[in-house]
């Protein structure tokens, strides 16, 4: 069977390490309608910070878009050590650096290589790549809102792009799958410090996840011992069974020296901070969420029984 312009960008990305997949620019509205129901929900609009994310659903003006493809890229885990009373400790941060916006330049100049020579054209998009990526099948989803890929467990970023290249063997879930592994398991939701998770609901504005990058303080229920990462949680993904099989790039990190350590701990002004540590900062992208790192970081070394002014 001749492959389709559309099949060949997905198996050359996957030959690079990349997970692709496509669909019809049809399902736009679909995918923009149900953008629009989530982010009219209460959980959503009362976050400040769920509620920061907009979408773009224009096409592009420049020529008729027929596809969208949407793409994975593994990242790795990321550690952030900081050096603090002569100690040094390590936590969780987001698994994004600079690292993954190489990956990102890689992804749309390897598809441009492909469809350029044919005439075909490329633009970036600024979509809801999740649910993008759950209706073209390109993720599972776990009991514990997070998207799983084969191979690459959850850790991976979505990036999607228009294009007139024709959709090919669209492949369109209706409803959201979750993974057949759930069906036998309940380590996350037996993990779960904030109880979150249930078979069929999950109450996102009970997850750390999302509570620590709330810029307003953490709910008065939340227990001080849960504070697990500087951003983010990573315990249900750390026990779930869809990340064993996943072999990870080693983590990647960066230090804090004790003094640098402590410009954070007392919530100096962004700007002020010296340009080494702005520069790694900004590096793990952890800049715009300067303030609740500094926050967060508190919070952990409480945690911890250390005294901080
Ligand atoms: S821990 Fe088990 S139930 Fe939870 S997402 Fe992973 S496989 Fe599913
Ligand atoms: S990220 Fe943490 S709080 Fe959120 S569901 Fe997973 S374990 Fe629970």
């Amino acid at each position: 069977m001749i492959s389709t312009l559309a099949e060949k960008v997905t198996d050359e990305l996957e030959l690079s390490g990349y997970r692709a997949a496509n669909a019809s620019i049809d399902r736009l509205a679909t995918i923009e309608q149900e953008f629009r129901s989530i982010a009219n929900r209460d959980e959503w609009r009362k976050s400040p910070h769920l509620s920061q994310h907009i979408f773009d659903f224009t096409l592009p003006q420049e020529y008729q878009a027929k596809s969208i493809l949407v793409v994975a890229a593994p990242v790795a885990p990321v550690n952030i050590g900081f050096v603090f009373g002569g100690e040094y400790f390590s936590f969780d941060a987001p698994p994004l650096s600079e690292d993954y916006e190489q990956d990102a330049a890689n992804i749309f100049s390897e598809i441009k290589k492909i469809i350029s020579p044919q005439g075909y054209r490329l633009s970036e998009s600024n979509l809801p790549t999740k649910i993008l990526a759950s209706h073209c099948g390109l993720i599972s989803n776990g009991v514990n809102n997070i998207g799983y890929i084969d191979g690459m467990g959850s850790y991976f970023r979505l990036s999607a792009y228009f294009s007139d290249i024709e959709p090919g063997n669209e492949k369109w879930l209706n409803n959201h799958s979750v993974n057949p592994k759930c069906a036998g398991c309940s380590r996350c939701i037996d993990t779960c410090p904030t109880k979150c998770i249930e078979r069929s609901s999950f109450q996102v504005n009970r997850c750390l996840s999302l509570l620590s990058k709330e810029p307003t303080d953490f709910p008065v229920w939340i227990n001080s011992k849960w504070h697990n990462a500087l951003i983010g949680c990573r315990i249900c993904q750390k026990v779930c069974p869809l990340n064993q099989e996943v072999s990870f790039k080693a983590s990647i990190g960066a230090d804090f020296d004790e003094t640098e350590t402590a410009a954070i701990l007392s919530g100096e002004p962004l700007e002020n901070l010296c340009s080494k540590t702005r520069e790694k900062l900004r590096y793990f992208t952890l800049e715009p969420l300067y303030p609740v790192v500094s926050r967060n970081l508190r919070l952990l070394f409480k945690k911890h029984g250390l005294t901080v002014n």
